[in-house]
């Protein structure tokens, strides 16, 4: 006999799925983590977001945005070790930014 209320069934269903869900993140995040293909110019996804590998080559009158000192190490979304030379990006997926890098989707890291 099943007398289990539906909404505890479902809660069950979910505190057993949740784990698997949990544990997939996880290992998305390790894939993330390992990946040590760096992204170059001419990736199509660099192309994307106008991504270039040395920001100091950025050209202003090209992209107004850029301002002077602006790279992937100081981008909010930029997540490395302090000083690496490269870094995952949080719209880049599969590969590593240059920290030197820039591209049009450069949000400044507050503080
Ligand atoms: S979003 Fe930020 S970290 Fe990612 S490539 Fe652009 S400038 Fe670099």
């Amino acid at each position: 006999m099943n007398d289990i209320n539906p909404k505890v069934k479902s809660r069950r269903q979910f505190l057993q799925v949740a784990p698997v869900f949990g544990v997939g993140a996880l290992g998305w995040l390790d894939v993330a983590v390992a990946q040590d293909a760096i992204l170059k110019d001419s990736d199509p996804e660099a192309a994307a977001i106008e991504y270039r590998t040395d920001a100091t080559q950025v050209e202003p009158s090209k992209y107004p945005k850029y301002t002077k000192g602006q790279n992937c190490s100081n981008c909010n979304i930029f997540y490395a070790d302090n000083g690496a030379s490269t870094g995952a990006c949080g719209i880049v997926f599969g590969k590593l930014v240059a920290a030197t890098g820039w591209c049009t989707s450069y949000e400044k890291k507050p503080g």
